[in-house]
């Protein structure tokens, strides 16, 4: 504002001083000034532009480090990793462009700067000199020096080149983490296409920090086709006990074991090809409702992606979204209910179709109708599969063929429901403590 008001200023003395030169100066400048506009609005349209890419580049970065476990076990690092560089590439070619016109503007308004100046010098020297003018080297000055103090004012008013920032250092961070170390496979690594007996923990321990082991001495069998679940306080270890069986993180004791065979020497890609993972974070692209329900299966068709919305009770609610499969979701999409983001994530899973599938109940509540929905996805989605559960849900408890009994990392009880039952225990306390006084349908969600 104030640089408006200092150019206004100057202008009044250099007309006052000289209006012929003034004229003639307003004639050399107008044209330029136009330009340098068009250049300018140019260079913030681009810096505009470069933000939304970095903020494109932001979001994906955002999306993979959420759900990098999701990246993982549908083992789509090359997918995301393609993204991300198209993401840079955009980026980058926008920054490109916007900072050759930006090293264009400055040499050029210098160049028009010193060329206006070596002008009026000229013009105005002659009209000085000249001896029908009235202008007097006084007068003169005084408009030179409006003129130039004018220029830095001028200047600030034309320099719209907003700053932004740079994306490179959060590449690093990306690659590093799809990359993890340890990642690559045995050289003797065996292929395996699918699971038909059983998985066996065998004295399976496990430690982030060798000062704290999380997991001791685990042994336990689940057959194919089976349900195990999991329970426990919080902090027992059940989490880290799941992540063992897509490979997150392997056992530091013992081994498990997938028809025999350590999952150590098998190869990753394929084991998580095995295993379908629903936890509670519900992980959501940018992207369309159908290829976030076909995420990691290139290939899938719209109806292979409808018939999965409709066992996993999604269909409803997509279809009365506007756009239906292809309205967007994610950051910047329709936004979706904790239910409808939970049955997505049904959806997906329905689609990969994994042998063995790893359940992470919610804890979050949901209203009725809600988890009526999503409890009867889930009820679809398990049967025939290997299913591992960390419970939360009374239903999810009884039904279950066998519930492992976790605390501070080691299995304390186990058994059915009605075996753990019958007997003192933790299961029967927590039981108690949970479920006792379980009179409306919603009290079945309970934190173990
Ligand atoms: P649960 O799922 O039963 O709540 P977790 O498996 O999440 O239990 O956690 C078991 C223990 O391991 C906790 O003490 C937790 O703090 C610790 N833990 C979990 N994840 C990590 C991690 N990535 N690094 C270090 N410690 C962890």
């Amino acid at each position: 504002m104030h640089n408006l008001l200092q150019v206004l200023v100057y202008l009044t003395i250099s007309v006052w001083a000289s209006f012929q030169l003034a004229l003639v100066s307003f004639l050399i400048v107008s044209p330029i000034a136009f330009m340098t506009g068009k250049l300018a609005s140019r260079l913030k349209r681009y810096s505009g532009k470069a933000q939304a890419r970095i903020a494109d580049v932001t979001s994906l970065v955002t999306e993979v480090l959420g759900g990098i476990r999701i990246v993982k076990a549908f083992h789509t690092e090359d997918l995301e990793r393609a993204r991300f560089a198209e993401a840079i590439a955009r980026y980058r070619r926008m920054v490109v462009r916007l900072m050759s016109l930006d090293s264009l503007a400055a040499p050029l308004s210098e160049f028009w700067g010193v060329a206006i100046g070596v002008a009026v010098l000229y013009y105005g020297g002659r009209l000085v000199l000249s001896p029908e003018s009235s202008m007097t080297p006084g007068r003169f000055f005084v408009f030179f020096l409006a003129l130039v103090s004018m220029l830095h004012p001028l200047k600030e008013l034309a320099n719209v080149v907003a700053r932004f920032q740079r994306g490179a250092a959060a590449a690093d961070r990306v690659f590093a983490l799809l990359d993890l170390p340890g990642e690559e496979d045995a050289p003797d690594a065996v292929p395996v296409r699918r699971f038909q007996k059983t998985i066996v923990f065998e004295n399976v321990s496990f430690a982030y920090d060798p000062q704290h082991p999380v997991l001791r001495d685990v042994s336990f069998e689940a057959a194919s086709g089976s349900t195990t679940a999991i329970v426990g306080p919080s902090g027992a270890g059940k989490s880290t006990l799941m992540d063992l069986i897509p490979r997150f993180h392997d056992p530091t004791g013992g081994r498990i074991l997938l028809d025999g065979v350590d999952l150590r020497r098998l190869r990753r890609r394929d084991l998580r090809g095995l295993i379908g993972i629903v936890t509670q974070e519900t992980l959501l692209f940018n992207d369309t409702i159908f290829r976030n329900i076909a995420y990691g299966m290139e290939g899938a068709t719209r109806e292979q992606v409808r018939e999965a919305a409709r066992i996993a009770n999604a269909d409803r609610f997509i279809e009365a979204l506007e756009g239906g499969y292809d309205a967007m979701v994610g950051e910047r999409g329709v936004l979706l209910s904790g239910g409808e983001r939970q049955r997505l994530a049904i959806a997906r899973a329905v689609l990969r179709n994994p042998a063995i599938l790893i359940l992470d109940e919610a804890t979050s509540s949901l209203d009725t109708q809600s988890e009526r929905l999503v409890q009867e996805a889930l009820e679809r989605l398990l049967t025939g599969r290997t299913t591992f559960v960390i419970a939360h849900r009374l239903s999810t408890v009884r039904r279950a063929d066998r519930i492992l009994v976790l605390d501070q990392g080691t299995i304390v009880e186990e058994g059915t429901h009605e075996e753990l039952m019958s007997r003192p225990g933790l299961y029967r306390h927590l039981y108690n403590l949970q479920f006792r006084d379980f009179t409306s349908p919603r009290a079945d969600a309970v934190e173990s």
